[in-house]
């Protein structure tokens, strides 16, 4: 079900056993923007028909936030345009020329890191996957893009992330709402998951610049300011006290810089900058 987030905001709460992300819908006076198109055609459908049970504005846009499986999966079911930035749609080429025939779902595993359900969800969940050919985007962005959904701007950024090279940004300004997709999570590259070091400070400030009270993140709840400044400090804090792969040196290095023993996020945290550096001794 879509849940209000404020006036004309809604969320599609994600469902992690199906591998579906959060789904929003921002609604002007005439048009609906979607953030992100669902993992499948079913989730896709799900959307559009909470949309039409609310009878908010017809959907006009998608935004596609990243070209990871599950979120764009679902766009052929949108009568819209289909919006992604210039990186996105470099990614999408590889999944153009896709089969998901039972052959083609061998070969996307062989070559992507789609995770271990990704076969026996598109099996059940994409419509006419035989024949199934992603669509084209309609609308190609670089840096930034505005639309008017009638009353209503919305910006769409890329933005410097932890996750992916390509992460896009959805900001409602006037209702003080982002969706940051999957952009301030870390990745999981050789079975480790990590937060990049590099990356880290450049994505905490991109995020900061938006002026909310409410953040969705691509695969969880919404959270508010208090949540997203815990978030931000804690990724802060334990980047801070690693600085070499022993686990044990970092926390010695946490409790010097900051005085007190590291939470469980913080801990987390910490064992995902030491992946990090893990993974670059490797390379
Ligand atoms: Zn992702």
């Amino acid at each position: 079900m879509l849940q209000k987030i404020t006036a004309n905001t809604y969320y599609l709460i994600n469902d992690d056993e199906k591998e579906r992300p959060t789904l929003g819908v921002i609604s002007g006076g005439n048009a609906s923007l979607v953030v992100d198109a669902g993992n499948s055609s079913l989730h896709a459908q799900e959307l559009i028909s909470e949309v039409k049970r609310l009878r908010l504005p017809p959907i006009k846009y998608v935004v596609v936030t990243h070209a990871h499986w599950d979120h764009f999966l679902g766009v052929n079911e949108y009568e819209a345009h289909f919006i992604v930035s210039k990186k996105t749609n470099e990614k999408l080429q590889f999944w153009k020329s896709c089969s998901f025939s039972d052959e083609g779902l061998k070969e996307i595993d062989r070559e992507m890191n789609v995770g271990s359900t990704f076969s026996e969800i598109i099996k059940t969940e994409l419509n006419d996957r035989d024949t199934f050919q992603l669509k084209d985007a309609d609308i190609i962005f670089d840096n930034q893009l505005t639309l008017d959904l009638g009353d209503m701007l919305c910006t769409i950024d890329e933005m410097d992330s932890t996750h992916t090279e390509d992460a896009t940004v959805v900001y409602n300004p006037k209702e003080k709402v982002v969706f940051f997709g999957d952009a301030t999570y870390g990745k999981t590259t050789e079975s480790l998951f990590h937060y990049s070091h590099n990356k880290i400070d450049s994505m905490i400030q991109n995020a900061k610049k938006y002026q909310v009270n409410w953040s969705v993140l691509g695969h969880e709840s919404v959270c508010d300011r208090d949540e997203m400044d815990l978030y931000w400090s804690e990724l802060t804090s334990s980047s801070r006290a690693v600085h070499t792969s022993s686990l044990k040196g970092s926390i010695d290095t946490f409790r010097l810089n900051e005085g007190r023993e590291p939470t469980d996020n913080e801990m987390f945290f910490i064992k995902a900058f030491i992946n990090d550096i893990i993974i670059e001794l490797k390379s």
